[in-house]
């Protein structure tokens, strides 16, 4: 799936983009952007996007940029 074809059907089109973006890894600032993301049916395409292109900052795919380096490792690992 191209980016701009997930990208139209993202949960979180035309929301406030600092959900995505909080202060802190902390549950209480990213329960909000996780629980969009929970219900998102691009959430794979998202992810994997990110991982793809190493986003560093944000909420992709449901997961901080320390769950998604975790992934990388686990992949890395297994590879
Ligand atoms: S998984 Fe989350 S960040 Fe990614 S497109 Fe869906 S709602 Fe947006």
């Amino acid at each position: 799936m191209s980016a701009q074809t997930w990208r139209k059907r993202a949960a979180c089109r035309g929301l406030d983009a600092e959900i995505f973006y909080p202060a802190t890894d902390d549950e209480a600032d990213t329960a909000a952007a996780k629980e969009i993301c929970g219900v998102c049916p691009v959430r794979e395409a998202c992810l994997e996007h990110a991982l793809a292109y190493r986003e560093r900052e944000g909420i992709w795919g449901g997961m901080t940029e320390r769950e998604r380096r975790r992934i990388i490792r686990q992949r890395r690992k297994s590879a």
